[in-house]
């Protein structure tokens, strides 16, 4: 709307238009900061006035309320990323909006300098953060959902304590080498194909492809019982590739 009546706003911000708020990801606005972006800001349209039964801006809500805390969680500002809601024909709203943000983001100053935190570091904890985008929005599928009706409830949807404890027990899975019977079940069932599996060999988690889903834990058989779960602890290194075959103890004679 604000195009189509010739109002001006800053060209300092480049626009991707979605089907719904909330389509855009968390991971999305990771990504964003990991490209350059100084700032993040979307567009939903009214709370309550979604298209969609699934009232995807509210969605769109709590995941930024959840992006803003996990900001703060690695020293950058949350300011950075706002969501407002709007409907189509506020054409002069969205052109003050995107006005006064990037105007604020501007003041704040480029991604990691105000927070006086080096880029790369701060590149390195977005990567990390961003591998762990599934697992937390499992962990935190329940919240995610939540319809909060009052801005006053905002604030406490998710804690700084709640997001700290969140990562200080991220949650790994490990294969005991001792106890693994090769019977590829896991391999079969895991959905990001994280498991090097063959025939006879102990099978080994790839912790960089692992998103952490628990599926392999619950897939190996329970007279089995080889996969782990490990938090707030680091994960065993990996049975080195020669000593993963299997022999059978009527082999062995
Ligand atoms: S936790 Fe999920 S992703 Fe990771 S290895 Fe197990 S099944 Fe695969
Ligand atoms: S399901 Fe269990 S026993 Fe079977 S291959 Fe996987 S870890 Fe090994």
């Amino acid at each position: 709307m604000a195009g189509v009546s010739r109002l001006q706003y800053t060209n300092e911000i480049r626009l991707i238009r979605v089907m719904c708020s909330g389509r855009v990801d968390l991971e999305f606005v990771l990504r964003a900061f990991l490209n350059g972006m100084d700032g993040v800001f979307i567009g939903g349209c009214r709370l309550n006035e979604c298209n969609y039964i699934t009232h995807g801006n509210y969605h769109a809500l709590n995941m930024v309320l959840l992006c803003r805390k996990i900001m703060e969680h690695i020293g950058l500002n949350p300011e950075r990323l706002r969501i407002e809601f709007m409907s189509s024909g506020e054409g002069i709203l969205f052109a003050e909006v995107i006005n006064d943000f990037v105007k604020k983001v501007k003041n704040i100053g480029p991604f990691g300098i105000s927070e006086e935190i080096d880029k790369e570091e701060l590149k390195s904890k977005l990567i990390e953060i961003t591998k762990l985008v599934p697992y937390i929005k499992m962990v935190k599928n329940e919240k995610l959902g939540t319809r909060l009706e009052n801005p006053e409830e905002y604030d406490q949807l998710f804690t700084s304590e709640e997001i700290d404890s969140l990562f200080r027990e991220v949650v790994s899975y490990y294969i005991d080498p001792t106890k693994c019977q090769a019977c590829m079940i896991c391999a079969k069932r895991c959905p990001v194909e994280a498991i090097i599996s063959a025939k006879k060999q102990i099978h080994v988690i790839d912790q960089e492809k692992c998103i952490k889903c628990g599926t392999c834990f619950e897939a190996c058989p329970p007279k089995f019982g080889a996969v782990t779960k490990i938090s707030g602890e680091p994960v065993p290194p990996p049975i080195p590739e020669e000593k993963r075959t299997i022999v059978r103890k009527s082999k062995e004679k």
